[in-house]
């Protein structure tokens, strides 16, 4: 050891771990108890680290195999220690790991007590990676002493008050592993009490499959002796028999695994035995889990090799869609000897994948049916994920199809139907499945592009998530029908209707020249055959960019590629503004007014897709000449 690794440094914290130490030091005071929890999960993820690491290079064990995660009270120095003998922290590993590195989640976790309000949630900390920081609601100083697995010189002892400042130098430390130092506040003795520990243990880590052990004192024939008691049941519930697990003991162990408060919405345990065999236990969370909206989620269940965890998020097991799914997957067959990269390859890992992924959404497709109102808010908070599946995964698409719910022109608003009874609903001589996306409800359920469907009696989808207009790509058709917007491309006609059109067309047509003279924004202009109530709308060509694909693009910062897509201007023969229009035009072709209708036409269509004017106040200007005009001609 050299002078200069040796020597104690002070350091600072990042500007967000300060702010999070601050709120955690000041403002948390509930659900305290929640560090024991984040400090006995972090250490069994050392042993994890170090188990999984020895199969490869069993050196680093240093002959110490006896796993297990202590927990030593000592009332007289008023600590608690959580120590363990994983893989341990080198003096870089310490500076970085615990301080100095930017961590994605303290941001979100920032966020999400603002938003929840403080002093809230603090039991949320291990869903965004910072647990560590919690052991500051219950201690006013931490001190860890860590050695890292194969390096028997080099030990760290760092330490800090969690007020922005923390130390480390370099410290002997004999046994490998981590111990965690909790210098208890005054208010937080209660954590040295035996009967409290051991509740807390049982609680939150009954399932941690490495033994908590505390010692403690027993009276044996009339003799006190100090024995080293388990705390937590150590169980692989997975490998139980389905019929033998509580339903309690499938929730704590859920609760314990995706450090969720809320119960699981389904719990998925089965065993596949023959060629291949191994033990699935999943779960589907009842609502959005937090992680997912920072873009940190980890893909895949845990996997197990005989009961040895290979890596916390096993990400070929399950594709990204279904990402919200949690659980354990416990191989026979899969070697267990072997890089990761090299055991992502392996082919029976793929097979695994298809049954598990057929698998949940069976169970999906179940819950569905039997527990819809179960089902209802879990597509509201997952739908969107699930949606995303469409595209991509080919095989299982119209199993994915037939678990979307939608809201639709005929549906009450917070009510949804689904394919199959929009295809069972069709009337006769409906040939398409139709939709109309939007960003909201609101702003499209009174558009002009669902007056002739609602006149017809056919019912159109409305689609308001962000990821719909890929879906829609990726779906295209259901059962032989195909998807069509209905904000896109020509309509066919009803038969009675076409005779009238044609008619209607050579009536029109030097109107419709006009307004494509004079309204360079748009590709077409002509006589709708979907408007019933509205004057003009404007719609895509077949192949062309809808205004909400636009927007979409515009907010993803891809604005470019919707440039000069131009739309087409329908209009409705029907209409009196329009008829009015045309005879305006038939008298007098170059009245001077025709231009200013022209725009307030276009400008409307503009404003009913949903997109800005570009020149409002000259929308404003318009309408106000029009009033007075109005007003005058009423008055005189
Ligand atoms: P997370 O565990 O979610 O990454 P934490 O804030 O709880 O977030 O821990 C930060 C990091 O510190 C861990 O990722 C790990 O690298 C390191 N660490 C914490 N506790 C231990 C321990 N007992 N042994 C080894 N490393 C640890």
């Amino acid at each position: 050891m050299t002078e200069a690794t040796a020597h104690a440094e002070k350091l600072e914290f990042k500007t967000e771990l300060k702010q999070l130490l601050h709120i955690i030091t000041h403002s948390l005071y509930s659900h305290r108890e929640i560090f024991l929890r984040e400090l006995i999960s972090n250490a069994s993820d050392a042993i994890n680290k170090i188990k999984f690491d020895s199969l490869a290079h069993e050196d680093v064990l240093e002959n110490n195999k006896d796993w297990k995660i202590e927990i030593i009270p000592d009332r007289e120095k008023g600590t608690l220690t959580v120590s363990d003998n994983g893989i341990g922290l080198s003096r870089e590993g310490a500076i970085d790991q615990l301080g100095t590195i930017a961590k994605s989640g303290t941001r979100a976790f920032l966020e999400q007590l603002r938003t929840q309000g403080i002093a809230n949630r603090p039991d949320l900390i291990g869903q965004f990676g910072v647990g560590f920081y919690s052991a500051f609601m219950v201690a006013d100083k931490v001190t860890v002493i860590s050695r890292l697995a194969g390096d028997p010189k080099q030990g760290v002892r760092w330490e800090s008050e969690g007020q922005g400042e923390l130390t480390v130098e370099t410290v002997e430390k004999p046994a490998r592993g981590t111990d965690v130092i909790l210098h208890l506040k005054d208010d937080a003795k209660e954590f040295l009490d035996e009967w409290r520990l051991r509740e807390l243990v049982k609680r939150f880590s009954n399932f941690i499959e490495h033994p908590v052990v505390m010692e403690v004192e027993r009276e044996a024939e009339g003799k006190k002796e100090v024995v080293e008691e388990t705390l937590n049941a150590r169980e692989a519930i997975w490998l139980r028999q389905k019929r033998e697990v509580k339903p309690e003991e499938y929730s704590e162990f859920y609760k314990q695994l995706a450090g969720d408060s809320e119960e699981p919405a389904r719990v998925l345990h089965y065993a596949i035995e023959g060629a291949q065999e191994y033990k699935v236990l999943l779960f589907v969370p009842s609502h959005r889990p937090f992680d997912m909206d920072w873009g940190e989620t980890k893909v895949g269940p845990r996997l197990y090799v005989q009961r040895v965890l290979i890596m916390d998020h096993c990400e070929e097991m399950l594709p990204p869609y279904l990402r919200f799914v949690k659980g354990v997957v416990d191989s026979s067959d899969l070697p267990l000897n072997i890089s990761r990269e090299l055991l992502q390859r392996n082919p029976l890992l793929e097979k695994m994948r298809d049954e598990i992924v057929r698998s949940v959404l069976k169970d999906l497709a179940a819950m569905k049916e039997d527990e819809h109102d179960k089902y209802v808010p879990f597509f509201r908070a997952l739908g969107d994920v699930l949606k995303e599946g469409i595209g991509r995964d080919w095989n299982n698409r119209e199993r994915l199809a037939d678990l979307l719910l939608f809201e639709s022109m005929k549906t009450e608003s917070g009510k949804y139907t689904t394919l199959a009874q929009y295809v069972e609903a069709m009337p006769e001589g409906q040939k398409h499945i139709f939709y109309l996306i939007g960003d909201t409800r609101e702003q499209i359920e009174h558009s002009p592009y669902l007056e002739v469907f609602r006149s017809r009696g056919q019912d159109v989808l409305l689609l308001t998530d962000p990821i719909d207009e890929f879906m829609v790509s990726g779906l295209r058709e259901y059962k032989g029908k195909q998807l069509k917007a209905v904000d896109r491309g020509d309509l066919e006609e009803d038969k009675k209707e076409g005779e009238k059109t044609k008619e209607e067309a050579e009536r029109f047509k030097g109107l419709l020249d006009y307004l494509k003279s004079k309204l360079n924004e748009v590709s077409e202009v002509r006589l709708s055959k979907r408007l019933k109530e509205s004057a003009a709308c404007l719609v895509a060509p077949e192949w062309g960019m809808t205004a909400h694909m636009e927007r979409l693009m515009q907010r993803m910062g891809r604005g470019e590629l919707a440039a000069g897509a131009k739309r087409v201007l329908e209009v409705n023969p029907e209409h009196p503004a329009v008829v009015a229009m045309r005879e305006l035009h038939e008298k007098k072709a170059d009245d001077a007014r025709l231009e200013s209708y022209a725009r307030l036409l276009y400008d409307q269509a503009v404003l009913a897709e949903g997109s800005m004017l570009k020149d409002p106040s000259a929308f404003a200007r318009r309408i106000n000449e029009l009033l007075a005009r109005d007003a005058l001609g009423g008055a005189g």
